[in-house]
């Protein structure tokens, strides 16, 4: 039997005291010879494990930020969001990568994180940059049963979890631009696609996936493609720290997992819609709608319970804008 590095990690981190190699070998019911090997492939990894004979191994310390399955899996505190989980040092796009588990049975709850997305996907066809050995990319997968119409509401509870958990983390605001984008000090930190698949009768919700891309430990702005450079920023660039995404995605699947509940006692965003607001950068800020239908300006008030940002036209009418067909933009930039 393969023994799980994970399982060792989760249990040596979670330990105060040292453990013993019998403790682990009974554990997991392996030989001393497969704990061994693990112990050492971590340290090789970069953990500092320290092994005293009669009493075992403590884990002293971890790398400061590495991605990789055991490091992901022995930070979740969750339930259920993550509890299966898939991790890529690199692929196309997570999000693509959910759909595909999706079809495969994979449960409510099942995460795709990867170190590198080579074809990240923004919404309406736009792409993702993702920065490699700094970026943090994730994709849910959801199994509601709740009807299809109230799925876009996923995108801002997951917007309001990711929000709260850079602040948790960072210590700095982080701001929402409705519906999902995730700003520090007025540029981009985060991104995030949420999908919908129907059962073929196209009356139920199947799955949904919702992604989210978040820019974290890289300290030079350079290295954001140049149509990007003005609005993006790192978790880095804004606070001077650099981060164990692991940690953060911990964090994020936590309040997500909170926030979600909240989400499914009403259906509707009636409990996150003050927490959300307070967030909610376009608040009393004129903005610029874009819609396919015809660009407008106006005044936002903030969200509805249903997720809309309420905009006051500059010809007096107050128009709930829905999230699916547009872009909303500061009325000189970006937010
Ligand atoms: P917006 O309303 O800002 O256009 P959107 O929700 O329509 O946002 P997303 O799907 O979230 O867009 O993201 C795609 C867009 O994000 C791209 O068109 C690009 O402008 C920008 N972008 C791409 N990669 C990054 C990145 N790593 N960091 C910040 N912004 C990025």
């Amino acid at each position: 039997m393969k023994t799980d590095k994970s399982d060792i990690l989760t249990l040596l981190r979670n330990s105060t005291e040292y453990v013993s190699g019998q403790q682990l070998c009974d554990r997991f019911g392996v030989t001393r010879t497969a704990v061994w090997k693990v112990i050492n492939q971590l340290k090789e990894e970069g953990y500092q494990i320290e092994s005293v004979s009669g009493r075992g191994y403590r884990l002293v310390e971890g790398p400061a930020d590495m991605l990789s399955k055991s490091e992901i899996a022995s930070r979740l505190k969750t339930k259920w969001a993550g509890r299966q989980l898939y991790y890529f040092d690199s692929t196309g796009s997570t999000n693509t990568d959910a759909k595909r588990l999706g079809e495969e049975g994979n449960p409510h709850g099942t995460v795709v994180v990867a170190d590198i997305q080579t074809a990240g996907k923004g919404r309406r066809g736009r792409s993702w940059q993702t920065l490699s050995g700094t970026a943090l990319s994730f994709t849910l997968l959801l199994r509601p049963d709740f009807v299809p119409d109230k799925a876009s509401m996923i995108t801002l509870v997951m917007a309001l979890s990711v929000a709260e958990a850079v602040e948790e983390i960072t210590g700095a605001e982080a701001g929402i631009k409705w519906p999902n984008d995730i700003v520090m000090n007025r540029k981009k930190i985060c991104g995030m696609l949420t999908e919908m698949t129907m059962t073929p009768e196209m009356d139920e919700i199947q799955y949904v996936v919702v992604g989210a891309g978040i820019n974290v430990n890289n300290a030079d702005p350079e290295e954001f493609e140049e149509v990007v450079r003005s609005t993006a920023t790192s978790l880095r660039i804004e606070t001077g720290q650099q981060y164990n995404r692991a940690q953060l995605f911990n964090k994020v699947l936590l309040r997500f997992e909170e926030n979600y509940e909240i989400f499914l006692e009403t259906l509707d965003l009636s409990g996150l819609q003050e927490r959300y607001q307070k967030h909610l950068l376009n608040r009393g800020a004129q903005v610029r709608v874009l819609d396919p239908a015809g660009e407008y300006t106006g005044t936002a008030e903030g969200i509805d319970t249903q997720g809309e940002l309420i905009v006051v036209r500059d010809d007096g009418v107050r128009t709930p804008v829905y999230a699916g067909e547009v872009s909303v933009r500061g009325l000189y930039g970006y937010v």
